[in-house]
C-alpha cells in the first residue's frame, strides 16, 4: 500500500467543515467536549457498544459514532473517514489499541508529529532525547547484580505500570523477574510525583516563547496507582512483602494537584529543553505532552518518562485547571487542541501541526 501524502490529503479537505475524531476511551470525553466548544463536528471510533456510555454524557459524546470490528480495522476505513474531513487526535489508548506500527501507517491526518512515536516508544531513544535535553533521569542499573538500593523494574512496552516491581536486593530481583521479557532497572526515586501537562504550539507566539512558537503549562496531576498508593492501609510494605504481597503500579485514576509556585521556572525550563531538542532530533513534538517527574527533597526534578500526546491526567480539568484558568477560562487540554486546529485551519497552517 502506498502512503498518501499529507498535503494531498489536506488539499481535498473542506477546511470549514473539519471533524475531530478519536477512539472512544482514555480522554475522549474531554476531546469531544473541547472540540464541540470550538465549533467542530466530532466523531467517535469504537468497537462494540460504547455508544451507550457516551449517551450518558451528552456534552462529551461525539456527534457521530463510527463502529469498527477491531481497532486495527481503522486503516481500512481511512478513505471513508477522509471523506468526512476527519483529523484524528491520538491519545494513549488510541496508539496502544492500534499498535505504533499501524498508527504510523494509517492514511489519516493526525494531530501532532507521528515521528515522536519512534523516540518515545523505545526506552533507549527516549533516554537519549531527555538526557541530551539536559534533564535528569533516575539512574539506570545495567546489571541486576549491582542493585544496592531500592529500584523499580520496568518491562518494555508495558502499559499502565503492569508487572512493574520494586526490589531492594539482587535476591529480591531474581524472585520477581519475569523470564524472557525485556526490562530496565531504575533507581527508585524518593520524592513526590508530578505529571506535568504541557502544550507546545509551533505556530502561535502567545505564551512562553521558544526558538519557534511557544509553550504553555495547562495542568498537572498525580496518578492513583494500585496497589502501591493504598497498600500501607494493611501494614508496612516490608511486613506485607514477607507475606508475598507486593505493591503494584497499575494506574486506576488521576488526582488534581498544584505545585509550589517557585518551582514553575524549572518546569518551564524542562519543557523548553524537551521541545528544543525534539526540533533538532525529529522536527519537533507538537501539541500536548507530559513529563512524568519525581521532585526530591532537594527540590530537584527527576524525569522518569515522557508521554508525547494528551494524557488521561488532564481529565480532571475539563473546565480548566489552576494553571489554564490564567490563560483562558474553561480551557481543557482537549479544547486547547481544538483551538490549535482551528487557528491552523484559518491561517492555512494545518501542515505545520498535522502529520
Ligand atoms: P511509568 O510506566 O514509567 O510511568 O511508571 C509507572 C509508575 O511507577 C509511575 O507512575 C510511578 O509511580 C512509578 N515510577 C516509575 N519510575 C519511577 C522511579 N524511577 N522512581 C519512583 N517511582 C517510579
Amino acid at each position: 500500500m502506498t502512503k498518501i501524502d499529507i498535503s494531498d490529503m489536506l488539499t481535498s479537505y473542506d477546511k470549514k467543515n473539519l471533524t475531530i475524531a478519536t477512539v472512544c476511551s482514555h480522554s475522549s470525553l474531554q476531546i469531544f467536549n473541547g472540540a464541540k466548544k470550538e465549533g467542530f463536528k466530532t466523531l467517535g471510533i469504537s468497537v462494540g457498544e460504547q455508544k451507550k456510555i457516551y449517551d450518558a454524557f451528552p456534552l462529551g459524546s461525539p456527534d457521530e459514532h463510527f463502529i469498527v470490528d477491531k481497532y486495527t480495522d481503522i486503516a481500512k476505513y481511512a478513505e471513508e473517514l477522509r471523506e468526512k474531513n476527519v483529523i484524528v487526535i491520538p491519545h494513549g489508548s488510541f496508539v496502544e489499541y492500534l499498535g505504533a506500527d499501524n498508527f504510523l501507517k494509517m492514511d489519516l491526518p493526525s494531530f501532532g508529529n507521528k515521528k515522536v512515536l519512534i523516540w518515545e516508544s523505545d526506552r533507549k531513544k527516549e533516554k537519549q532525547w531527555l538526557e541530551r535535553a539536559g534533564l535528569t533521569m533516575p539512574q539506570q542499573i545495567k546489571d541486576p547484580k549491582d542493585i544496592d538500593r531500592p529500584v523499580i523494574v520496568k518491562y518494555h512496552g508495558a502499559k499502565g505500570g503492569k508487572d512493574f516491581f520494586v526490589a531492594k536486593t539482587y535476591k529480591e530481583f531474581t524472585k520477581r523477574i519475569i523470564k524472557n521479557k525485556r526490562y530496565i532497572i531504575q533507581e527508585f526515586v524518593l520524592g513526590t510525583r508530578y505529571y506535568l501537562h504541557y502544550f507546545y504550539s509551533p505556530i502561535q507566539n502567545n505564551a512562553y516563547k521558544l526558538s519557534k512558537g511557544s509553550l504553555q503549562l495547562l495542568s498537572m496531576d498525580r496518578r492513583d496507582e494500585t496497589t502501591i498508593d493504598e497498600v500501607q492501609r494493611l501494614g508496612s510494605i516490608a511486613e506485607l512483602e514477607e507475606l508475598g504481597i507486593h505493591p503494584t503500579f497499575v494506574v486506576t485514576g488521576n488526582i488534581p494537584i498544584v505545585m509550589r509556585e517557585s518551582l514553575l521556572p524549572k518546569v518551564f525550563k524542562m519543557g523548553e529543553a524537551v521541545v528544543e531538542k525534539s526540533i533538532e532530533l525529529f522536527g519537533g513534538i507538537i501539541g500536548s505532552f507530559c513529563l512524568e517527574t519525581v521532585v526530591t527533597e532537594d527540590l530537584d526534578f527527576k524525569v522518569f518518562e515522557i508521554s508525547a500526546r494528551i494524557v488521561a491526567g488532564t481529565n480532571p480539568y475539563i473546565s480548566g485547571s489552576p494553571y489554564s484558568e490564567f490563560i483562558q477560562p474553561d480551557l481543557s487540554t482537549g479544547r486547547r487542541i481544538a483551538q490549535e486546529i482551528k487557528y491552523a485551519a484559518k491561517n492555512k497552517l494545518l501542515e505545520e501541526i498535522i502529520t
